[in-house]
């Protein structure tokens, strides 16, 4: 096993969902920027393995396949981003269920596109389609906007027409909280929640713990030093592992901060047990 060191990534997407670059290319990324570790945890899909494992044995990178299922439901539910890390992708009804998850997102973007159509811009499926390699979502009816020359950014099309209360939306259609948790450890992965800043309150967090959840992602871009000590500190108190990654998205996405977080805030011995010992 060669020992992690410099950065590892832990949470970045590829075209195989909402990201905007290839396996391929994220490898080449993390290579150049000393990234020792590389996960790839496309939204719903786990089809850009081939392509990922092959770029990192070329340039001698290690590559894990993970996974995160953006959820749905009453509360906070449809806040709760779920990551997987170290499951088998082969194991029984995995990959049918992601591709029920992935059938429920193109209905979804269907009905968006008909609620635009309706305010007057001419976007169509097929062009919210057009940079997606498998799964659609919200960043690909932003980006078909963008093109239009409706708005000039992601951040732009979310905040004026895709989240709640604004005129393009449609209500996720993602499985509970408990189904992603489930999905993920019926496939012998761990479940970590990503982000939890947009998870909910203290009692919300604690539910999900309840349900199963076994990390959480406490080092996040968007965490604030104090938000880090404290979801830290709720981690350590629930005994999950505490992990962390940039959610890179890619060029154009505004979720761009450089690739890779720095080993040893994330913690050695979380990682190694989230993804070494049950992944390798
Ligand atoms: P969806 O899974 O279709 O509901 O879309 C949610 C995804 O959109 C998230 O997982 C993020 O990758 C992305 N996203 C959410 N808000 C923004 C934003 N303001 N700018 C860019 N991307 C966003
Ligand atoms: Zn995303
Ligand atoms: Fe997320
Ligand atoms: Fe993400």
């Amino acid at each position: 096993m060669t020992a992690l060191a410099g950065r590892v990534e832990l949470h970045c997407h590829s075209v195989y969902s909402d990201g905007t670059l290839t396996p391929a290319e994220l490898v080449t990324r993390a290579a150049a920027r000393g990234v020792s570790l590389l996960v790839l945890t496309d939204h719903d899909s786990v089809s850009g393995g081939p392509e990922l494992f092959a770029a990192a044995a070329a340039v001698g990178l290690r590559a894990r396949l993970g996974i995160e299922i953006n959820c749905a439901g009453a509360g906070a539910a449809d806040r709760v981003h779920v990551l997987g890390y170290g499951f088998d992708p082969a194991s029984p009804g995995f990959e049918r269920r992601l591709s029920e998850f992935r059938e429920r997102r193109s209905v979804r973007a269907r009905l968006m596109v008909d609620k635009l159509r309706a305010l007057g811009h001419s976007i169509s499926y097929e062009d919210v389609r057009a940079a997606a390699h498998e799964t659609v979502g919200r960043p690909h009816v932003a980006d078909a906007l963008r093109r239009l020359g409706v708005v000039a950014s992601r951040k732009e099309a979310f905040e004026r027409f895709l989240i709640s209360g604004k005129p393009g939306f449609v209500e996720s259609m993602g499985p509970s909280p408990a189904e992603a948790v489930a999905l993920i450890r019926d496939a012998g992965g761990i479940a970590c929640l990503a982000h939890p800043q947009t998870a909910g309150k203290q009692a919300e967090l604690d539910e999900l713990h309840r349900l199963g959840l076994q990390a959480v992602e406490v080092r996040y871009a968007g965490h604030t030093p104090s938000q880090m000590r404290a979801y830290g500190d709720w981690a350590q108190s629930r005994g999950l592992l505490a992990l962390g990654g940039s959610d890179y998205h890619g060029p154009g996405t505004g979720r761009e901060h450089a690739l890779g977080v720095d080993y040893d805030e994330v913690g050695r011995a979380a990682i190694e047990e989230a993804l070494e010992r049950r992944c390798s």
